[in-house]
């Protein structure tokens, strides 16, 4: 009886100790697909964008960063997923529309709004500004726009843009 309980008490170790690897493993792993592929950003889970890249998957921080590749590297670019900003549901970007330049914009939240000696920072060039927000309907981009502001554009249409 009792070799069976020390049985049963490495059984549980062994699955302890195999459980917290996993979860390290998972963690290191997420950590470095969690940032954005061109500007090195946490991505955030409501802007997550996917695209093929030299037949590669990779993770961007919002749709403007992930198109911008293609004018910073001349690399063919697909933008495979998008996520809807307000369900973080997983869209096809064929049949989603962005709202451009709202007020929204978590890619820049983290920023101070004034440099060092409290004089208000020059806006300068970034890829995440204006904001591009992924919505699933028309609907609900045009809802949004209504709030925040911002331009309602098909996301085919968007992408073109950048294909220039
Ligand atoms: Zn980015």
């Amino acid at each position: 009886m009792t070799q069976r309980k020390s049985v049963i008490a490495s059984f549980v170790a062994i699955l302890v100790i195999a459980g917290l690897g996993y979860a390290t493993w998972r963690f290191v792993n997420e950590k470095s697909a969690q940032s954005c592929r061109a500007c090195a950003r946490p991505v955030h889970s409501h802007m997550k964008t996917v695209a093929i890249l030299d037949g590669q998957r990779a993770n961007y921080c919002c749709p403007a960063c992930a198109l911008s590749e293609h004018q910073q590297s001349g690399k063919q670019v697909q933008v495979v997923e998008l996520t809807d900003y307000l369900s973080n549901t997983t869209l096809k970007p064929d049949s989603s529309f962005v709202v451009r330049n709202s007020d929204v914009n978590p890619c820049l939240q983290h920023r101070p709004a004034v440099g060092e000696d409290s004089q208000p920072l020059e806006s300068r060039f970034d890829r995440c500004s204006p904001s591009v927000l992924a919505f699933q309907d028309r609907k609900s981009a045009v809802a949004f726009a209504g709030e925040h502001g911002g331009q309602v554009v098909k996301f085919t249409d968007f992408a073109t843009q950048y294909q220039r």
